[in-house]
């Protein structure tokens, strides 16, 4: 089943047959097995999935998700994701995705770094060909990007590299950029409140939503609440975030001594704020998680964060909810513009990124807020709708359907 409901949305935009039997599956799913030597008596196994859900807008993008718990459902879904990320965004490529089934919290930094040269082995064919085109999403990180990069020593093949090997000053920020640039636009528009006047909390602590909570508080926003995997802090004044995000990595992810309260994942999710944005992992606003929201706002920072049967409950509520696909836009935004660097020789400042990332979402926010309005739907739908109508003009233009 994919992400989107073709059934739902076809009652807005014509879906010729052809085109919904393309849709309804990927394109391509490899299910591969990675073994290495980490040691004269030690070897590493483990499953490996790699998704090209749909390349008709261009080669297929995705992060490397590397958790214990990746499945190629969850990577079908993410590269799915991805599709419609990049057409609701007009950037020019196609959606897709890798999951390595390890927890990297479990791995040293010389096994991490083994593990994804042989990923780049038994993926060489397509990462060369510029097929796949990969980047860092939950448990990976820019320096995996650079040994990606040590493996094929083609810029244009992987993006999220480190700005010292070939990568964009600001790809590190550029998703919590655009989760920031989401939250301001939606809290102006939506709430009729400055970034100033708001409390926010935030559920994740690992690159999103670190980048989303400073650039939130630098523009003023009262970030109340943030968390790791093992719970967050809370703090009804307000969190210094600089200090919090120092603190928590030289403590080994431990926000002990800060100044505030614990709070479990769960009740980070229910606080009375005025924006939530669910940062972390992916189904956690639940239907019955979305029946007990005490917030008007939600902003998408995580992929896939609320369920589809929570969807219609927050629709129901009144709640407004910025679909990932727009908010965390930002990744894939600066991917694109360190891929057409690598391929042009051309370099665009950090500032020039951020301003990048605005400017899209803020012309992909007007977009959704007119289609939404247009036809009486939530943003979820109203997202999907816009980015199915540009994949599907890609496939007729491709004579595809
Ligand atoms: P990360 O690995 O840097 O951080 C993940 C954070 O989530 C950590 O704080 C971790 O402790 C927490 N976490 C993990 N599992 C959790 C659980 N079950 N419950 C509560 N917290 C949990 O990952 P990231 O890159 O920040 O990605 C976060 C989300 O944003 C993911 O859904 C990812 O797919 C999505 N995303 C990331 C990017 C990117 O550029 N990194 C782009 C688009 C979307």
């Amino acid at each position: 089943m994919p992400v989107i409901n073709l059934e739902r949305l076809s009652e807005y935009v014509e879906v010729p047959e052809r085109a919904w039997l393309l849709l309804e599956k990927p394109e391509k799913e490899m299910s591969l097995r990675l073994s290495v030597r980490t040691g004269p008596d030690r070897m590493l196994i483990t499953d490996v999935f790699v998704v090209y859900y749909n390349t008709a807008r261009g080669a297929a993008k995705g992060g490397i998700r590397m958790s214990a718990e990746v499945s190629l459902e969850e990577t079908r879904k993410l590269a799915e994701l991805m599709v419609w990320k990049t057409a609701l965004t007009h950037i020019p490529f196609g959606g897709g995705k890798s999951g390595i089934c390890l927890d990297p919290d479990q791995l040293d930094s010389f096994q991490k770094s083994v593990v994804m040269q042989e990923y780049v082995h038994i993926l060489k064919e397509d990462l060369l060909a510029g097929a796949y085109i990969p980047a860092p999403d939950m448990g990976t990180s820019p320096r995996e990007m650079a040994i990606i990069f040590g493996e094929l020593h083609i810029p244009q093949a992987v993006t999220g590299k480190p700005p010292s090997v070939g990568g964009l000053p600001g790809r590190e920020e550029a998703t919590g950029r655009s989760v920031f640039a989401a939250t301001r636009l939606a809290a102006g528009r939506l709430l009729g409140k400055p970034l100033e006047e708001v409390t926010v909390a935030i559920q994740g602590f690992g690159n999103v939503a670190t980048h989303s909570a400073l650039f939130l508080a630098g523009a003023g926003a009262r970030v109340v609440a943030v968390s790791g995997r093992r719970g967050g802090l809370y703090n009804e004044r307000g969190i210094d975030v600089p200090q919090t995000v120092r603190t928590y990595s030289a403590q080994g992810k431990s926000f002990a001594g800060l100044s505030g309260d614990a709070v479990t994942n769960q009740e980070l999710l229910v606080l009375p704020v005025d924006i939530l944005i669910p940062a972390a992992s992916g189904g956690v606003i639940t239907e019955e998680v979305a029946g007990r929201l005490r917030c008007p706002l939600v902003v998408e920072g995580a992929n896939d964060p609320v369920t589809p049967a929570a969807s219609p409950v927050i629709e129901e509520a009144g709640i407004a909810d910025v679909p990932d696909i727009l908010a965390n836009a930002g990744g894939v935004i600066a991917s694109y513009v360190e891929w057409r660097n690598a391929k042009s020789g051309s370099f665009t400042s950090k500032d020039e990124v951020y301003e990048f990332i605005d400017q899209i979402v803020e012309r992909s926010f007007e977009e959704v807020k007119a289609t939404a309005e247009a036809n009486g739907v939530g943003w979820r739908t109203a997202s999907h709708l816009l980015a199915l109508a540009e994949v599907l003009t890609s496939m007729r233009e491709r004579a595809w359907i």
